[in-house]
């Protein structure tokens, strides 16, 4: 099949765009290389089923051109990260949902399958536990821009669904659970290449609050893994799916790990959130997904652990290419 993967230079994407060319795929990656890097496609980049076109989502007649050929898509681009949202609101909130429009309408005249990338975030402050895919969702002021990420993907999940229903286009919402490993950057505030990279340098881990908020972390592996069983499965057309691990630590536990794994001498500050982001800012307390909708449907269940998670993007960041 021939597959267009938008935000494919950056980190899931990337990965993802491996798996399909090792499946037998063709693949577009269409990225406007803002936090993605042509670096991640190497393993791909001479192979005769990849091609590479720069550009942004927010260029219709761009997304318009590369969707039609496709069989079907994987729309990823967004601006991702609690820093960059914080940082750069405005620009992506517009990402993150006229990006969405444009390749929906892409989508419809030849009714292409698409899979639009949502977030664990959409379930805001929620406390009922673990997260379930119909389960309401609770976000906070508008006041707190951090809530505008979650609601921009909230939003992109209604237009997916609305086009599945008023025109019969085929659709799958993908809400990633922390997803990390090899490639990951932590310049956007991502917290375990960041942990990792601390560790190895021997300085501090900024552990932002108490410590005590609790997280879920996949590998980028077993989520990749589980798109492309979701891809061959006829029951995920019109869907809405958690993906992720269940395997729940809190952020204090995970710096210590981090620690022990590394071998490292440093130690762990806890930096109030006032100190790192705006006066006001909320963070999830727990984000625990329940992912047997999706082991239903796939019969796909993580098998990589925090451990080796952890492992491997240590192994990466010790590489020579890295260094
Ligand atoms: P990423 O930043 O590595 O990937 C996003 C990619 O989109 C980058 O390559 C970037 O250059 C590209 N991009 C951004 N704006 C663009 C634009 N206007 N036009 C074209 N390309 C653009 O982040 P990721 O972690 O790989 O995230 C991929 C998707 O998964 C995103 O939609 C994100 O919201 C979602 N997601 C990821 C996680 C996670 O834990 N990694 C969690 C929840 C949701």
């Amino acid at each position: 099949m021939h597959i267009l993967v938008t935000g494919g230079a950056g980190f899931i994407g990337s990965h993802l765009t491996e798996r399909l060319i090792r499946d037998g795929h063709t693949v577009t990656v269409f990225d406007d290389l803002s936090t993605g890097r042509l670096a991640n496609l190497t393993s791909v980049a001479d192979h005769p089923n990849f091609t590479f076109t720069e550009g942004s989502i927010l260029d219709r007649q761009m997304v318009t051109d590369l969707v039609r050929p496709a069989d079907v898509v994987f729309h990823l681009a967004a601006a991702v990260g609690v820093k960059l949202i914080m940082d750069e609101p405005s620009r992506s909130i517009l990402t993150n949902v006229a990006g969405t429009e444009n390749v929906l309408d892409a989508a419809l005249p030849n009714k292409t399958y698409t899979f639009v990338a949502s977030t664990s975030e959409v379930y805001g402050k929620s406390a009922k536990f673990p997260f379930q895919e119909d389960d309401d969702l609770t976000i906070g002021a508008t006041r707190n821009l951090r809530w505008s990420y979650a609601c921009a993907k909230t939003l992109d999940e209604f237009l997916a669904l609305a086009h599945a229903r008023e025109s019969g286009l085929p659709v799958t919402v993908l809400r990633f659970f922390n997803t990390t490993g090899p490639r990951q950057t932590g310049r956007y505030g991502m917290v375990l290449p960041n942990f990792v990279k601390a560790a190895l340098e021997g300085a501090p881990l900024m552990v932002h609050g108490s410590g005590e908020q609790s997280r879920c972390f996949g590998h980028v592996a077993d989520v990749v893994k589980a798109l492309g069983l979701l891809m061959n499965a006829p029951q995920a057309k019109g869907e809405v799916f958690n993906i992720g691990s269940s395997e729940e630590i809190t952020i204090r536990a995970l710096a210590e790990k981090v620690i022990e794994l590394t071998g490292s001498s440093s130690d762990i500050r806890y930096v109030p959130y006032d100190a790192v982001y705006p006066e006001g800012f909320e963070d999830m307390q727990r984000r625990l997904p329940d992912v047997s909708k999706l082991e239903r449907a796939t019969g796909f269940r993580p098998m990589l652990t925090l451990q080796q998670i952890i492992e491997d993007i240590i192994t990466e960041m010790q590489s020579p290419v890295c260094a």
